[in-house]
């Protein structure tokens, strides 16, 4: 079996962002389940990125016993309130099941946009690392052409011992490196399989496989002989096989590894399929 990390179904079955559910997201949800599931995508990690995406993802994660919820305000998605959103991610954590949230995400830094607040971001990024710390989640990493303030930031927390997920790794072999020394696994889908990324080719098949965690990022970053169509988590099997391949494998060999990699970070029971 696989387990897509990283996805927005909530986003998937609605037509903008940051609005409730629309009130038949069950049957909508359940067709993207059961797609991804014919792929032997049986597990889904659905991320967050807005107070109400988080709240989506929560109701998601209530509502299929097969799909977890991570909580937290994406970089790029930080409001002037954004200090009431943690506040509220909190009351969150002490009144949901336990089993129901499995992360803080996605959050972290993006200095690509200029107009965002970095100062803000730095913040927001800080105090939801503790957020996880206290509750003692993995965490969800979003860099975008901030890496060296990315590290810096992971390292202050060396000794908390954070755990986590650089999320659609695509940066160097030295940042892969520091990465996995800080507790990190590296996440990756579409983009491995896109022509002018070669680099993360090389890294892919050079670094352990029980650093290596399979995702989509659906309805984003489609695997290259689909670009330009909504992702899906059932294409984790596309992604898998990729790898395999590259890395010269049995497709089994990375559905069990990652998968088993994917339980230990997030502390999900084993289901036996
Ligand atoms: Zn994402």
């Amino acid at each position: 079996m696989f387990i897509d990390t990283h996805c927005h179904i909530n986003t998937m079955i609605k037509k903008e962002f940051d609005v409730p559910l629309p009130y038949n997201f069950e049957s909508l949800a359940k067709t993207v389940l059961h797609q991804a599931a014919a792929q032997r995508v049986t597990q889904i990690i659905n991320v967050g990125t807005s107070l109400i995406e988080s709240i989506n993802c929560v109701i998601l994660a209530k509502t299929f016993p097969n799909v977890w919820a991570t909580i937290g305000t994406h970089p790029n998605d930080l409001s002037d309130s954004w200090k009431n959103d943690i506040i509220a991610y909190k009351k969150m954590l002490q009144t949901t099941d336990k089993d129901t949230i499995v992360g803080i995400g996605e959050i972290g830094l993006d200095y690509h946009y200029p107009e965002f607040n970095k100062q803000r971001q730095y913040d927001a990024f800080r105090s939801q690392i503790e957020l996880a710390l206290e509750f003692d989640l993995a965490i969800v990493i979003h860099t975008r052409d901030a890496h060296d303030e990315t590290l810096r930031v992971l390292e202050e927390y060396k000794q908390n011992s954070i755990r986590g997920i650089i999320h659609c790794f695509s940066e160097t072999a030295d940042f892969a490196k520091t990465a996995q020394e800080l507790g990190f696994l590296l996440g990756i889908g579409g983009p491995l399989t896109y022509p002018k990324n070669q680099f993360l080719r090389d890294i892919f098949t050079s670094v352990p496989l029980t650093s290596i965690v399979l995702e989509t990022d659906a309805p984003f970053l489609p695997p290259q002989y689909m670009r330009g169509k909504p992702n899906s988590p059932s294409q984790i099997a596309f992604i898998a096989q990729y790898l395999a391949d590259l890395r010269k494998i049995s497709v089994d060999e990375v559905a069990q590894v990652t998968t088993d990699n994917a339980h230990k970070l997030f502390r999900i029971e084993k289901v036996v399929e």
